[in-house]
């Protein structure tokens, strides 16, 4: 069976680096009927919220990822919060020491730092030189007399080669010596995440290891850790870096990154999963408009690009567009969209909302363009652009929408059909077409002289606000 997990720390809001990462493992498990597992790496207790768990978890499941095992859900190698496995590493710890893999080492910061210069200054790599490596037992007992505090250092096998098969980057070969005895158990006591990674994603039975390639240098500790413990390896597969469109590393820098700004900016969950589902992958098809089932059917971790997969801000509004156009049903379309209508103070019903929807769907990218594309579906008292007023200032156009007015004024009802209908026969009694024509009714009506189909309006608003409209542009 196989077993992924995905294994944030709530530090702040997810980032669509980490939830490409999430994504690629929801992919994989269900691309090969595995399970995934949530685990919140929650050990840096200064910076770990409660609130961000809730937030990641929130925004996960609107993405459309879910997980079989995770905090929220349970499962049966619980618990899935790393504050809560304490014991558990400490048992571990204890079964390194037995096996001498570990040692105590009483060097303070200002002394590694001193080495640590040294080194650089010496032009070699700048690691833990060994120091406390191999002290005598009345050595030890000085220091610990002295009261001098200690980290646990594991054992490093000198110049051992750690090499591994990554899923996508293919041979991976590491010299230790790059990195030397690493600390496993901080001076307070405290666990560090390449050691209790190693233990939750042995125990909790974890077959494949999918993350972003920025953690590619931690893998040979862990896998020194797994053989230390006698524990299976598990499969690596190490995702691409992920670059904003300038090449530099993507981060706060190219914009909101969040996964939360793009859900208030008005993206649709699918087309989010689409759009990062693209970052190191690639369909067959020649299309980029993939839906997550199709994804989840056609993906093969083979095919995750090895290259860097750069963020392309524009293509995933586009994208969002395509979904907001052309494949979401409308009622459900809908009822995503109710909240931004909300909260731009726009108030119908559901069969309103729908009808603006559908009246407005094929010229927004975004449901957050609800505010400007949806405002003459519910602002009569709106104020005329300047470049609009023009239209009713002249005299043809006065007549336009006075004629018009003349012709509903005493009608009950309005459709679209009878729109064309009574421009049909203004154009032929004042003798005016094309923008002429359209534009004083337009400008009388929205105030603008550009967006929705007018005759569409006019129908969904309904003929006591066509009248409402009308008059107050002849006033
Ligand atoms: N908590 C780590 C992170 O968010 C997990 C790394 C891993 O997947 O091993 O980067």
């Amino acid at each position: 069976m196989i077993r992924v997990r995905f294994a944030p720390s709530p530090t702040g809001y997810i980032h669509l680096g980490n939830v490409r990462t999430a994504l690629f493992n929801y992919i994989f498990a269900r691309h090969n009927n595995g399970k995934l597992v949530l685990r919140i790496e929650d050990t840096d207790k200064e910076r770990s919220k409660k609130e961000y768990e809730e937030a990641l978890i929130d925004d996960l499941k609107w993405l459309g990822i879910t997980w079989d095992e995770g905090p929220d859900v349970g499962g049966d190698y619980g618990p899935y919060r790393q504050s809560e496995r304490t014991e558990i590493y400490n048992k571990y710890l204890q079964k390194l020491k037995q096996s001498g893999h570990v040692y105590k080492c009483y060097c303070t910061p200002e002394e590694l730092e001193e080495e640590r210069k040294k080194a650089l200054a010496e032009g070699r790599p700048p690691r833990y030189s060994g120091k406390c490596r191999n002290l005598r037992e009345e050595e030890r007992k000085k220091l610990e007399e002295e009261g001098k505090s200690y980290v646990w250092r594991f054992r490093v096998p000198d110049g051992e080669v750690i090499a591994f098969e990554d899923l996508i980057k293919g041979t991976v070969e590491i010299n230790v010596n790059e990195f030397g005895d690493f600390v496993i158990v901080r001076s307070d006591g405290s666990p560090v995440y390449n050691f209790v990674v190693v233990i939750d994603d042995a125990l909790m039975k974890i077959t494949h290891i999918i993350r972003g390639e920025d953690h590619l240098s931690n893998t040979p500790k862990q896998i020194l850790i797994y053989r230390a413990l006698g524990f299976e390896e598990p499969k690596f597969a190490h995702l691409p870096i992920i670059l904003g469109e300038d090449k530099s590393k993507l981060s706060k820098r190219h914009g909101a990154v969040s996964l939360r700004a793009f859900r208030d900016d008005g993206y649709v969950s699918e087309a989010m999963f689409n759009g990062l589902a693209l970052l190191g992958w690639h369909p067959k098809r020649d299309s980029e408009v993939i839906t997550p089932d199709e994804i989840i059917k056609e993906f093969d971790i083979k095919d995750v690009h090895n290259a860097p997969a750069v963020f392309d801000r524009a293509k995933l509004k586009w994208l969002n567009g395509v979904y907001i156009r052309e494949i979401l049903d409308l009622e459900d379309l809908t009822k995503r969209a109710i909240p931004f209508f909300e909260n731009f103070g726009y108030k119908a019903d559901f069969e309103y909302y729908k009808k603006v929807m559908e009246a407005i769907r094929d010229s927004i990218e975004t449901l957050m363009e609800i505010g400007e594309r949806a405002k003459p579906f519910f602002i009569d008292d709106f104020e005329y652009d300047e470049d609009a007023k023009k239209f009713l200032e002249d005299e043809s156009g006065y007549k336009v929408v006075q004629t018009f007015y003349e012709k509903i004024k005493d009608k009950d009802k309005i459709t679209k059909e009878d729109f064309k209908k009574i421009t049909k026969e203004i154009q032929k009694e004042l003798k005016v077409k094309g923008k002429g024509l359209f534009m004083p009714i337009r400008v009388a009506l929205t105030g603008k002289t550009s967006g929705v189909d007018v005759a569409t309006l006019v129908e969904v608003i309904g003929i006591e606000k066509v009248k409402h409209r009308l008059e107050r542009a002849l006033e």
